[in-house]
């Protein structure tokens, strides 16, 4: 089969409209569109927040990848990125901001300390990474990671968007695992600094037992 034969659409194009029209997949126009303009959560954290701001400005420019308007709502964006140490203080509440964003929705750990607690791993106030309560799609390395290693992570994100179909989108599917994510709760899921005499008590009690 020669090129002109794979190419061909099956049926006779007019003359008028040859050369002025593209077919392309469903898939593929959806992608390009969602990947092109994703809408970062407009939130940092701590160090590595300072080169998520500098991705951002002129000399980097984030508008060169459609992600220029970082959104101040989880309601009209639709990638977090977590940039800094995440405290057990802070856990809950970026869970229910991650619940808040509607899908499809993504996630990218920027940092150490958001992939793994970093140099406070470990630390009594510290998660040892976010994605122990929310998915993580993409990690990017580094304390902190440079903007170009950021950019890097974004358009791995952009390449995550493209390889997806319409057809197994959770988001379109009736009854996928779409459901809220527990929020943490200071006690039982993390560790609530105020009663931390309580649980040394009850430790060496187990200790003892
Ligand atoms: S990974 Fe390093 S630079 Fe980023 S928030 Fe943690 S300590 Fe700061």
């Amino acid at each position: 089969m020669d090129s002109n034969e794979l190419n061909s659409p099956g049926f006779d194009i007019p003359p008028e409209i040859k050369g002025q029209i593209a077919i392309t997949s469903l898939d593929r126009i959806y992608n390009w569109g969602r990947s092109a303009s994703v809408w970062p959560l407009m939130f940092g954290l701590a160090c590595c927040a300072i080169e998520m701001i500098c991705t951002a400005a002129s000399r980097f420019d984030l508008a060169r990848f459609g992600m220029e308007i970082m959104r101040p709502s989880p309601r009209q964006s639709d990638l977090m990125i977590v940039s800094g140490t995440v405290t057990k203080k802070m856990m809950p509440t970026i869970v229910r901001l991650y619940n808040q964003m509607p899908e499809p929705k993504y996630v990218l750990a920027m940092g150490a300390c958001a992939s793994g607690g970093g140099p406070f791993k470990e630390g009594y106030n510290v998660v040892s990474g976010v994605d122990r309560f929310i998915p993580v799609d993409v990690y990017v390395p580094g304390c902190p990671p440079t903007p170009q290693a950021l950019l890097n992570g974004l358009m791995k994100v952009q390449e995550k968007i493209r390889g997806e179909s319409i057809k197994n989108s959770r988001w379109y599917k009736k009854g996928s695992d779409l459901a809220e994510i527990p929020i943490p709760i200071l006690g039982p899921d993390l560790i609530d600094p105020r009663k931390l005499d309580l649980i040394k008590n009850e430790a060496k009690l187990q200790e003892q037992a």
